[in-house]
């Protein structure tokens, strides 16, 4: 048996692959230049390596390397690219429309945007997480400058239908922003045939370095360019200023590289594991799917535990299983997750249910060991009798 617990919450982030730390050691020893100082081999060798790992994330997503802006992760580049382009519209406050299953990042951006004065449209999903299409178009007006939309849940895995939602930015000439987070490496992404022209990503949640991550902005057709929300020196052509992050950068290219020539095999592999896992819950416990039931991540699994408190059931298994809630836990507070509220779920289902991401480096063994830990867990915390 493997190292314990064993860990099946690679949504929060996964592992370093140790092809890509292999890729990274000589950028935190001896190459250590600054690629923004090229008069001597140390800067130009640096520089060389960001220029390759920006070939290798446009490659990744059908993008050209110009179109990719470095940032410090998929929180930055949500905030860059929904801001950036608020702030790079010249008439009155522009009109925004995102979904009320979005990351924190997304929904807080907007947020922060509504107390500055733009009107925000928060679409709804349906029971398994799916945008409503037609209440996003109908609520395009003249004054919309942006969708954003997330392309994969980090909570329930649904995907959503963004090559249409790509059609119908196109359409009525609005731009469409994507959080990624969760998709660039474990789905196919391709900028040009979905639409997208703008997309946020994240190197730690596809077996990169944590800290780093990019936003894709399209170049022709329409040419997308956000403000910048820092300023300093004019490093990422000013969209982003601050010495690059080149080991996280080369980590992040090698990630990408790697992930689109595994994404294929992996999916398979995990999708029939999570696939098991899912019946076994189903039928041993009557447990129930949350999200889509084919739409979504195929390593991703998010069950509803009728009668047992999620905070209870990761609590008896972590010594052995490493799993989180479907909700963000602040020292004793355990805050109803937003997005299984936003399928048109109660609270109780909101409290009693579990994520599990299955990962790159993830067992068959692990699989069976984590329902078997499942299953004993949730029979004796029925019995005992928990609040939902
Ligand atoms: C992890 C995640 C983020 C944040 O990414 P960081 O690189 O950690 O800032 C944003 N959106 C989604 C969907 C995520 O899963």
């Amino acid at each position: 048996m493997g190292k314990l617990p064993i860990y099946m919450d690679n949504h929060a982030t996964t592992p370093l692959d140790p092809r890509v730390l292999e890729a990274m050691m000589p950028y935190l020893k001896e190459e250590f230049g600054n690629p923004a100082s090229t008069d001597h081999p140390y800067g130009a060798r640096a520089a060389e390596a960001v220029e390759h790992a920006r070939e290798q994330v446009a490659n990744a997503i059908n993008a050209k390397p110009q179109e990719i802006v470095f940032t410090g992760g998929a929180t930055e580049a949500d905030n860059l690219a929904i801001q950036g382009v608020v702030d790079a519209t010249s008439t009155e406050p522009p009109h925004i429309i995102t979904c009320t299953t979005e990351h924190k990042s997304v929904l807080e951006t907007c947020r922060s945007l509504e107390k500055r004065g733009c009107p925000v449209t928060y679409t709804p999903v349906d029971g398994y997480g799916v945008i409503d299409l037609n209440r996003l178009e109908s609520s395009i007006t003249d004054r919309t400058a942006l969708i954003s939309v997330m392309f994969a849940n980090n909570e329930i895995g649904t995907i959503a239908p963004v090559a249409d939602i790509g059609k119908i930015a196109k359409k009525r000439g609005v731009l469409f922003h994507t959080d990624a987070a969760q998709a660039v490496g474990h789905v196919p992404v391709d900028v040009n045939a979905q639409g997208i022209d703008l997309m946020s990503i994240s190197a730690h949640k596809v077996y990169g370095p944590k800290g780093i991550g990019a936003l894709y902005l399209r170049s022709h057709n329409p040419r997308v360019r956000p403000t910048p929300i820092l300023v300093g020196g004019g490093q990422e052509r000013g969209l982003r200023p601050g010495t690059l992050n080149v080991p996280g950068i080369v980590g992040m290219g090698r990630a990408l590289e790697i992930a689109s020539r595994e994404m294929y095999q992996e999916r398979e592999t995990l999708g029939d594991w999570a696939r098991e896992m899912r019946s076994a819950f189903e039928s041993g416990l009557g447990a129930e799917l949350n999200g889509h039931p084919t739409q979504r991540l195929a390593h991703n699994l998010n069950m509803y535990f009728k009668g047992v408190e999620s905070k209870a059931l990761i609590q008896s298994v972590n010594s052995q299983l490493a799993i989180s809630a479907s909700s963000a836990c602040t020292t004793d507070q355990v805050e109803p997750s937003h997005v299984i509220l936003a399928l048109g779920f109660d609270l109780a289902r909101a409290h009693c249910s579990v994520r599990f991401g299955l990962g790159r480096f993830s067992k068959h063994e692990d699989v069976e060991i984590a329902t078997e830990i499942i299953t004993a867990s949730i029979r004796r915390l029925s019995r005992i009798g928990t609040r939902c």
